[in-house]
Protein backbone atom coordinates (compact mmCIF):
# COMPACT_ATOMS: atom_id res chain seq x y z
CA UNK A 1 0.00 0.00 0.00
CA UNK A 2 1.21 3.61 -0.72
CA UNK A 3 0.69 6.80 1.02
CA UNK A 4 -0.46 9.63 -0.97
CA UNK A 5 -0.69 13.08 0.45
CA UNK A 6 -3.01 15.80 -0.76
CA UNK A 7 -3.99 18.82 -0.26
CA UNK A 8 -7.70 19.60 0.61
CA UNK A 9 -8.40 21.51 -3.27
CA UNK A 10 -6.93 18.41 -4.51
CA UNK A 11 -9.75 15.99 -2.09
CA UNK A 12 -12.73 18.96 -3.20
CA UNK A 13 -12.35 18.43 -6.99
CA UNK A 14 -10.46 15.62 -8.17
CA UNK A 15 -6.99 15.13 -9.82
CA UNK A 16 -4.45 12.80 -11.31
CA UNK A 17 -1.14 12.09 -9.56
CA UNK A 18 2.02 10.56 -10.98
CA UNK A 19 3.36 8.20 -8.10
CA UNK A 20 7.02 5.99 -7.84
CA UNK A 21 6.10 2.64 -7.12
CA UNK A 22 8.77 0.25 -6.27
CA UNK A 23 7.64 -3.68 -7.18
CA UNK A 24 8.44 -6.91 -8.35
CA UNK A 25 7.64 -6.72 -12.25
CA UNK A 26 8.05 -9.75 -15.09
CA UNK A 27 11.55 -10.30 -16.48
CA UNK A 28 11.55 -8.75 -20.00
CA UNK A 29 14.52 -10.75 -20.91
CA UNK A 30 13.22 -14.17 -20.00
CA UNK A 31 9.34 -13.00 -20.19
CA UNK A 32 8.90 -14.17 -17.05
CA UNK A 33 9.92 -17.82 -17.83
CA UNK A 34 13.18 -18.04 -16.18
CA UNK A 35 15.19 -19.12 -18.52
CA UNK A 36 18.06 -17.47 -20.00
CA UNK A 37 17.20 -16.37 -23.59
CA UNK A 38 17.87 -19.01 -26.01
CA UNK A 39 17.31 -21.83 -23.66
CA UNK A 40 13.71 -23.13 -22.33
CA UNK A 41 12.72 -24.79 -18.91
CA UNK A 42 12.60 -28.81 -18.77
CA UNK A 43 10.24 -31.18 -17.62
CA UNK A 44 12.14 -32.02 -13.81
CA UNK A 45 13.24 -35.51 -13.88
CA UNK A 46 12.91 -36.23 -10.54
CA UNK A 47 9.68 -35.76 -10.21
CA UNK A 48 9.03 -36.39 -14.09
CA UNK A 49 6.87 -32.76 -14.20
CA UNK A 50 4.39 -33.77 -11.42
CA UNK A 51 5.50 -31.32 -9.00
CA UNK A 52 5.73 -34.03 -6.01
CA UNK A 53 7.19 -37.05 -5.18
CA UNK A 54 5.94 -39.91 -3.13
CA UNK A 55 7.59 -42.65 -0.88
CA UNK A 56 6.73 -45.97 0.37
CA UNK A 57 7.32 -46.50 3.81
CA UNK A 58 6.35 -49.69 5.72
CA UNK A 59 4.88 -49.51 8.92
CA UNK A 60 3.15 -51.55 11.24
CA UNK A 61 -0.33 -51.19 9.49
CA UNK A 62 1.13 -51.64 6.87
CA UNK A 63 2.64 -49.95 3.30
CA UNK A 64 1.85 -45.46 3.73
CA UNK A 65 2.41 -43.57 0.49
CA UNK A 66 3.59 -39.80 1.66
CA UNK A 67 3.96 -37.48 -1.17
CA UNK A 68 5.78 -34.07 -0.90
CA UNK A 69 7.08 -31.36 -2.67
CA UNK A 70 9.69 -32.07 -5.12
CA UNK A 71 12.80 -30.78 -3.97
CA UNK A 72 14.63 -30.29 -7.01
CA UNK A 73 11.97 -28.04 -8.78
CA UNK A 74 9.96 -26.48 -5.54
CA UNK A 75 7.10 -28.23 -7.08
CA UNK A 76 6.91 -26.51 -10.21
CA UNK A 77 7.74 -29.46 -12.50
CA UNK A 78 10.13 -27.76 -14.58
CA UNK A 79 13.57 -26.76 -13.96
CA UNK A 80 15.94 -24.03 -15.47
CA UNK A 81 19.06 -25.59 -16.63
CA UNK A 82 20.52 -21.99 -17.62
CA UNK A 83 18.74 -19.50 -15.51
CA UNK A 84 18.30 -16.12 -16.70
CA UNK A 85 21.14 -13.59 -15.88
CA UNK A 86 18.60 -10.25 -15.67
CA UNK A 87 16.56 -12.19 -12.77
CA UNK A 88 18.61 -15.32 -11.74
CA UNK A 89 15.36 -17.37 -12.92
CA UNK A 90 12.79 -16.18 -10.64
CA UNK A 91 11.15 -14.53 -13.62
CA UNK A 92 10.87 -11.49 -12.37
CA UNK A 93 12.98 -8.31 -11.23
CA UNK A 94 12.29 -5.02 -8.98
CA UNK A 95 11.58 -1.85 -11.12
CA UNK A 96 10.69 1.41 -10.12
CA UNK A 97 7.89 2.67 -12.04
CA UNK A 98 5.71 5.68 -12.45
CA UNK A 99 1.70 5.57 -12.32
CA UNK A 100 -0.60 7.64 -12.82
CA UNK A 101 -3.81 7.63 -10.05
CA UNK A 102 -6.94 9.30 -10.92
CA UNK A 103 -8.26 10.22 -7.48
CA UNK A 104 -11.90 11.34 -7.70
CA UNK A 105 -13.39 14.41 -6.29
CA UNK A 106 -14.54 13.94 -2.45
CA UNK A 107 -12.09 11.44 -1.61
CA UNK A 108 -10.90 11.85 2.19
CA UNK A 109 -8.65 10.80 4.80
CA UNK A 110 -7.90 7.09 4.50
CA UNK A 111 -9.68 6.51 1.26
CA UNK A 112 -8.28 3.64 -0.46
CA UNK A 113 -8.12 3.54 -4.56
CA UNK A 114 -7.56 0.12 -6.19
CA UNK A 115 -5.26 -0.39 -8.79
CA UNK A 116 -6.14 -3.34 -9.92
CA UNK A 117 -2.75 -5.30 -11.54
CA UNK A 118 -0.59 -3.23 -10.62
CA UNK A 119 0.99 -4.62 -7.58
CA UNK A 120 3.67 -7.15 -7.10
CA UNK A 121 4.01 -9.90 -9.88
CA UNK A 122 3.98 -13.62 -7.93
CA UNK A 123 7.10 -15.89 -8.51
CA UNK A 124 7.69 -17.54 -12.00
CA UNK A 125 5.81 -14.76 -13.69
CA UNK A 126 2.08 -15.33 -11.72
CA UNK A 127 -0.10 -12.82 -12.28
CA UNK A 128 0.17 -9.44 -10.41
CA UNK A 129 -1.94 -7.99 -7.60
CA UNK A 130 -3.54 -5.23 -6.59
CA UNK A 131 -2.16 -1.73 -5.07
CA UNK A 132 -3.92 0.33 -3.09
CA UNK A 133 -3.22 3.77 -2.96
CA UNK A 134 -4.21 5.49 0.62
CA UNK A 135 -5.31 9.25 0.69
CA UNK A 136 -3.95 11.39 3.47
CA UNK A 137 -5.14 14.84 3.34
CA UNK A 138 -2.83 18.00 4.23
CA UNK A 139 -4.65 19.91 6.50
CA UNK A 140 -5.77 23.20 5.01
CA UNK A 141 -4.65 26.39 6.85
CA UNK A 142 -7.90 28.01 6.77
CA UNK A 143 -10.79 25.69 6.44
CA UNK A 144 -11.10 22.16 8.49
CA UNK A 145 -12.81 19.75 6.88
CA UNK A 146 -15.87 18.01 8.84
CA UNK A 147 -17.22 15.48 6.01
CA UNK A 148 -18.23 17.09 3.04
CA UNK A 149 -18.71 20.60 4.83
CA UNK A 150 -15.92 23.22 5.64
CA UNK A 151 -15.16 25.23 8.51
CA UNK A 152 -13.28 28.31 8.89
CA UNK A 153 -13.65 31.33 11.37
CA UNK A 154 -13.88 34.79 10.38
CA UNK A 155 -13.04 37.53 13.26
CA UNK A 156 -15.49 41.01 12.94
CA UNK A 157 -14.74 43.81 15.37
CA UNK A 158 -17.98 44.41 17.89
CA UNK A 159 -19.10 47.68 15.71
CA UNK A 160 -19.07 45.69 12.38
CA UNK A 161 -20.93 42.82 14.21
CA UNK A 162 -23.38 45.88 15.19
CA UNK A 163 -23.73 47.35 11.79
CA UNK A 164 -23.31 45.09 9.48
CA UNK A 165 -20.23 44.34 7.22
CA UNK A 166 -19.15 42.46 4.65
CA UNK A 167 -15.98 39.95 4.87
CA UNK A 168 -13.69 38.92 1.45
CA UNK A 169 -13.27 35.27 1.72
CA UNK A 170 -10.78 33.29 -0.01
CA UNK A 171 -12.60 30.02 -1.05
CA UNK A 172 -12.09 26.77 -2.80
CA UNK A 173 -13.80 28.71 -5.60
CA UNK A 174 -12.05 31.95 -5.44
CA UNK A 175 -12.85 35.01 -3.54
CA UNK A 176 -16.66 35.22 -1.87
CA UNK A 177 -18.04 38.15 -0.25
CA UNK A 178 -19.71 37.71 2.76
CA UNK A 179 -22.48 39.60 4.30
CA UNK A 180 -22.76 39.61 7.68
CA UNK A 181 -25.99 41.26 9.05
CA UNK A 182 -26.59 44.07 11.46
CA UNK A 183 -26.95 42.49 14.96
CA UNK A 184 -24.93 39.26 14.51
CA UNK A 185 -23.74 37.62 17.43
CA UNK A 186 -20.17 36.18 18.63
CA UNK A 187 -20.93 32.31 17.46
CA UNK A 188 -23.50 33.09 14.63
CA UNK A 189 -22.76 31.23 11.45
CA UNK A 190 -23.55 31.29 7.69
CA UNK A 191 -23.66 28.99 5.27
CA UNK A 192 -22.11 29.33 1.80
CA UNK A 193 -24.43 26.20 0.45
CA UNK A 194 -22.24 24.06 -1.96
CA UNK A 195 -19.26 25.63 -1.29
CA UNK A 196 -17.61 22.53 0.38
CA UNK A 197 -16.29 19.43 -0.78
CA UNK A 198 -18.00 17.20 -4.05
CA UNK A 199 -19.73 14.03 -2.74
CA UNK A 200 -18.00 11.23 -3.43
CA UNK A 201 -20.91 9.42 -3.79
CA UNK A 202 -23.90 11.28 -5.42
CA UNK A 203 -24.09 14.63 -6.77
CA UNK A 204 -23.43 17.92 -5.38
CA UNK A 205 -21.01 19.68 -2.72
CA UNK A 206 -21.22 20.14 0.86
CA UNK A 207 -21.12 23.80 2.53
CA UNK A 208 -18.59 25.98 3.78
CA UNK A 209 -20.01 27.52 7.39
CA UNK A 210 -18.02 30.11 8.05
CA UNK A 211 -18.33 30.78 11.64
CA UNK A 212 -18.69 34.45 13.29
CA UNK A 213 -16.40 35.66 16.11
CA UNK A 214 -17.38 39.36 17.26
CA UNK A 215 -14.37 40.73 19.07
CA UNK A 216 -14.94 42.67 21.94
CA UNK A 217 -12.34 45.73 22.23
CA UNK A 218 -9.75 45.13 24.41
CA UNK A 219 -8.45 48.88 25.30
CA UNK A 220 -10.69 52.05 24.20
CA UNK A 221 -9.47 55.48 24.18
CA UNK A 222 -10.88 57.95 26.17
CA UNK A 223 -13.37 59.49 22.65
CA UNK A 224 -14.64 56.00 21.93
CA UNK A 225 -15.53 54.92 26.13
CA UNK A 226 -17.49 58.43 25.95
CA UNK A 227 -19.30 57.38 22.65
CA UNK A 228 -19.75 53.60 24.38
CA UNK A 229 -20.94 55.05 27.65
CA UNK A 230 -23.16 57.65 25.60
CA UNK A 231 -24.86 54.08 23.75
CA UNK A 232 -27.96 54.11 26.16
CA UNK A 233 -28.63 49.77 25.62
CA UNK A 234 -24.85 49.73 26.89
CA UNK A 235 -25.85 48.99 30.74
CA UNK A 236 -25.72 45.25 31.47
CA UNK A 237 -28.66 42.95 30.70
CA UNK A 238 -28.91 39.44 32.50
CA UNK A 239 -31.04 36.80 30.71
CA UNK A 240 -30.15 34.82 27.30
CA UNK A 241 -28.21 36.21 24.89
CA UNK A 242 -29.60 34.98 21.14
CA UNK A 243 -28.59 32.07 19.29
CA UNK A 244 -24.72 30.97 20.79
CA UNK A 245 -24.13 27.95 18.07
CA UNK A 246 -20.56 27.42 20.06
CA UNK A 247 -20.93 24.05 19.35
CA UNK A 248 -18.84 24.47 16.32
CA UNK A 249 -15.63 25.51 17.47
CA UNK A 250 -11.91 24.89 16.59
CA UNK A 251 -11.60 25.49 12.83
CA UNK A 252 -10.19 29.45 13.64
CA UNK A 253 -7.02 28.26 11.99
CA UNK A 254 -6.35 31.22 9.87
ZN1 LIG B 1 14.65 -13.20 -16.50
ZN1 LIG C 1 10.55 -31.83 -9.67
Amino acid sequence: MIRLEISLDEAAFGTTKDIQVDTAVVCTTCSGEGAAPGTSAQTCDMCRGRGEVSQVTRSFLGQVMTSRPCPQCQGFGTVVPTPCPECAGDGRVRSRRTLTVKIPAGVDNGTRIQLAGEGEVGPGGGPAGDLYVEIHETPHETFQRRGDDLHCTVTIPMTAGALGTKVLLQTLDGVEEVDIRPGTQSGQSIPLHGRGVTHLRGNGRGDLIVHVEVQTPGKLDAEQERLLRSWPSCAARSGPRGSSSRGSRGCSRG
